[in-house]
């Protein structure tokens, strides 16, 4: 940017703070960018779950109210314990996820 540009006494060039804390958050967030993807280029278990969450499992019971469903249920895979059926959310996932097709349209 032109007006961020000033010329400095010994004649090089100054920047206003502005203008160099502008660039400094720009830079930060294109490192965090490069980080994020790096991340999901070395983990193979990035994302691996989100068709596997409860919410499209056939043993999750959704919990109903009065006033609709809420994003609360039971998961209903093994029997019960004392506690009963163990209650889970609809983004909660495990590794007995077994599709309901009717839940994932
Ligand atoms: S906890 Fe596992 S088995 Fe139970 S509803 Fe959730 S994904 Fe399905």
């Amino acid at each position: 940017m032109i007006q961020d540009e000033m010329q400095c006494c010994s004649g090089g060039t100054a920047y206003s703070k502005e203008y160099l804390i502008q660039q400094q958050q720009q830079q930060e967030q294109a490192r965090m960018e490069a980080l994020e993807r790096l991340a999901g280029q070395l983990d193979p278990w990035v994302h691996r779950a989100e068709n596997m969450r409860c919410k499209t499992c056939m043993w999750f019971a959704p919990k109903k109210d009065s006033g609709g469903i809420v994003n609360l249920g039971r998961c209903r895979r093994h029997a019960p314990t004392m506690n009963g059926y163990p209650v889970v959310f609809v983004n909660d996932w495990c590794g007995d996820h077994k599709l309901n097709e009717n839940a994932a349209r």
